[in-house]
């Protein structure tokens, strides 16, 4: 069965939702595709301090899904499904999702994020959610009064690592260089904490475990030096891949896979398509970038259907 929408959204992140709260005001009739993890990687973070608007922070998961209820309420019909199929050669855009549902589109927004990279280790996929994660937020709990190991030496890194130090008895930061690329305020909260010990020049070998999980991490240092830590949770944050797979046979990409846009506006290469977001971002990464985004995105559509 085919189904012909008007303004169609896949991605139930911030710049997603914001692109529906728009196209929903200028009566696009928008459908949103919410995908496997609504809210998007916001629903794994902490407190959100930088988004304007709360004087006193917000948690991601209810940031989210205040969006989300506004998205609702001005009409915005939203859905659970995932992309898995996609014909952008011609207009109507055909898209096929994991139901087997065949969806018509005359535009499309895509909104889908990013996903977080793992190292490509034979023991890091052997012993994942059994204390190998790419979440601290969501699997930190585990590892109260524990010592664990957080890689990569960003912003993400930084606040993974400050968010374990909270819970966790110890934590290792495993980081590649002799500096963090982290801003000066995360590598400062870094610092201060007195459980979170920095490995420099450090790269991770091997996940060590057992039949119960994760007991340890092999680490080689750059001078050539191989040892040991022993930890029962290893969690990554070494960035993230754009969500774009499923469009990359119609819509330009750059090397990395982010979705090229035209300018400052969310035009891709297809007429009709938009890109918001981290899908098309690899720079600013920001629940407000995104929603800035989205919000480019459904007027650019607007603007489309219109003309
Ligand atoms: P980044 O790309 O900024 O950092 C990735 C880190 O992982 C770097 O330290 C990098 O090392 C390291 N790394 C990458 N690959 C490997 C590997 N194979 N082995 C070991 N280490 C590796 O990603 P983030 O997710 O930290 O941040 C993404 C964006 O989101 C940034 O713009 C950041 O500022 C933003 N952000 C902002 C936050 C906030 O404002 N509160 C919170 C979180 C993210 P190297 O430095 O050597 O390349």
């Amino acid at each position: 069965m085919s189904e012909k929408i008007k303004c169609l959204i896949i991605g139930g992140g911030p710049a997603g939702y914001t692109a529906a709260i728009y196209a929903s005001r200028a009566n696009l009739a928008p459908v949103l595709y919410e995908g496997l993890q609504p809210g998007g990687q916001l629903t794994t973070t902490t407190d959100i301090e930088n988004y304007p608007g709360f004087e006193n922070g917000i948690s991601g998961q209810a940031l989210m899904e205040a969006m989300r209820q506004q998205a609702q309420r001005l009409g915005t019909d939203l859905r659970h499904g995932t992309v898995i199929e996609s014909d952008l050669s011609e207009r109507p855009f055909r898209l096929v999702l994991d139901s087997g549902d065949e969806i018509l589109a005359e535009s499309l927004i895509i909104a889908t994020g990013a996903t977080a990279k793992y190292l490509g280790l034979e023991s890091e996929e052997k012993f994942k959610g059994m204390g190998v994660s790419a979440c601290a937020t969501c699997d930190g709990f585990f590892y109260r009064n524990r010592k664990v190991a957080v890689v990569g030496g960003g912003d993400t890194a930084c606040e993974e690592a400050s968010y374990l130090a909270n819970i966790c008895e110890k934590v290792y930061m495993i980081v590649r260089r002799d500096v963090l690329r982290a801003s000066s305020a995360m590598q400062k909260r870094v610092m201060d904490a007195h459980n979170i010990e920095i490995l420099w020049n450090c790269n991770t070998r091997e996940v060590l475990g057992d039949m119960s999980g994760v007991t340890g991490v092999r680490i080689q240092r750059k001078d050539g030096e191989v040892f040991d830590i022993s930890v029962d949770g290893f969690f990554l944050a070494i960035g993230h891949h754009p969500n774009s797979e499923v469009f990359s046979k119609w819509v330009e990409t750059d090397e990395n896979g982010y979705i090229k846009t035209d300018g400052k506006s969310s035009r891709t290469n297809v007429e009709g398509v938009f890109a918001a977001g981290d899908v098309q971002n690899p720079v600013y990464r920001q629940a407000v970038t995104a929603a800035a985004s989205g919000c480019v995105a459904a007027l650019d559509a607007e603007k489309f259907l219109n003309s």
